[in-house]
């Protein structure tokens, strides 16, 4: 049987990865499962798993677990510090489902036990590539990816070595807003940003989507994860959603991954890897779709994709500064304190501020430095804001 746990057990990516386990639940022992406000979907699913643990984020939340899982023998607990715990729980296969750096702590924890981490919160790596790479080594532990554009890479360069590689292409539907005219993004509200045509995703991915900083941070998370230089990068627009990489290699040849669009293939693969299994996800017919189109990225319509580029040419602190106040601005826009073509203003003012501040870019990577430059990026990001209004 193999131990897994799911962090991020109640949001999109947990209910994907908890419907695959749920098809075959003899092969696993479900160690830990956490999540965040909604109790009743956790407290059910640990009941129903047999989990050894249940814990949400919240820690006002405690008793309510406590007496949704009571008499079910599963362990519940509560708080930032008991998910990193949960984290520290003998598992071989650990799902890294939390949205944002909160993400982080408990990943590198896990990292820190020897685990198969499947990533699928890429903020691990945007903030903190180096770190999380070396904690992997030195622990003999295994990352593998979880996004769809880098479960396609990942899959595309099986066999292949990277020396012979050439560029890494990811491809990006363009979001809610592709087909909109620029002129009208100002004005765009959070319900127009929450709906993906292909994808669906958490409210917070799906908005990201909408602005590309979705696409800029997988980006940067394609640089650390694949460790090749930010000019081997490209970003295609693909309305579709069917191919999700490509790898190009020095003989001209290209690898493109194609699939449904549907999560549980990357987590899926991830699960089973090194081998493939029958997935419940459709099948293609190419036939029946007749046209894949592809098309260039519009700078002046994602500037995110440019604070990107900024970022990998940067390095050290620059991702953690980037994520930190992209998810401030983020939260703006949902309490409807900014305008969706304003996140993009704060994150480069407070990209600006760091540049501007002497050795705060380049101070070591380590979790407790990341942590505090992540504080100080959220709290510049709340200053940009309060200028904006003032
Ligand atoms: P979601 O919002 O649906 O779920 C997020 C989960 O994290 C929930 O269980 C929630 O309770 C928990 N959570 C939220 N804030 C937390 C906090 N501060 N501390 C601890 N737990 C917290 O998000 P999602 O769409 O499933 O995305 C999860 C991660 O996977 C993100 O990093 C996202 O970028 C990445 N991802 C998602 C998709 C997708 O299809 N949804 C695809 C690729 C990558
Ligand atoms: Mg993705």
């Amino acid at each position: 049987m193999r131990r897994v746990s799911i962090f991020g057990a109640t949001g999109s990516i947990g209910q994907n990865t908890i419907d695959l386990i749920d098809r075959n639940p003899s092969a696993y022992d479900v160690v830990a499962l956490t999540g965040g406000a909604n109790i009743e979907k956790l407290a059910a699913d640990a009941r129903r798993l047999n989990a050894d643990l249940a814990v949400t984020a919240h820690e006002d939340r405690l008793e309510d677990l406590r007496d949704a899982l009571s008499g079910s023998g599963v362990e519940v607990a509560a708080g930032q510090a008991a998910l990193t715990e949960a984290a520290a729980r003998p598992a071989d296969w650990v799902m890294s489902a939390i949205v944002g750096a909160a993400g982080l702590p408990p990943g590198i924890e896990a990292l820190k036990q020897g685990v198969t981490l499947a990533l699928a919160n890429k903020e691990t790596l945007v903030c903190a590539g180096a770190l999380v790479l070396d904690t992997a080594r030195a622990h003999n532990a295994r990352l593998l990816p979880v996004d769809s554009e880098h479960s396609a890479v990942f899959q595309a360069l099986a066999g292949e070595d990277m020396s012979a590689v050439e560029r890494i292409i990811i491809t990006a539907s363009g979001g809610a807003f592709r087909d909109w005219p620029l002129s009208d993004l100002a004005s765009a509200t959070v319900e127009q940003a929450s709906s993906h045509p292909n994808w669906n995703m958490g409210q917070r991915i799906t908005i990201d989507s909408a602005s590309m900083f979705n696409k800029a941070l997988e980006l940067i998370e394609t640089k650390e994860f694949f460790d090749v230089d930010p000019g081997q990068i490209e970003v295609l627009v693909h309305p579709e959603s069917i191919v999700h990489a490509l790898v190009g290699f020095n003989d001209g040849g290209v690898m493109a991954h194609m699939g449904a669009p549907d999560m549980r293939h990357a987590i899926g693969y991830a699960l089973h890897w090194p081998d493939r299994r029958d997935l419940p996800v459709e099948r293609l017919n190419l036939a029946k779709l007749g046209q894949l189109r592809f098309q260039e990225p519009d700078e002046a319509r994602y500037p995110a994709l440019r604070l990107a580029r900024h970022v990998m040419e940067r390095g050290g602190q620059s991702g953690a500064v980037f994520n930190a106040a992209k998810e401030r601005a983020l939260d703006h826009f949902i309490a409807r304190r900014v305008g969706f073509l304003q996140m993009a203003d704060i994150v480069e003012t407070v990209l600006n501020r760091f540049d501007a501040a002497d050795g705060l870019l380049d101070a070591p990577l380590t979790l407790d430095n990341i942590l505090q430059t992540d504080h100080l990026a959220r709290k510049w990001a709340d200053d940009a804001v309060i200028q904006r209004a003032g």
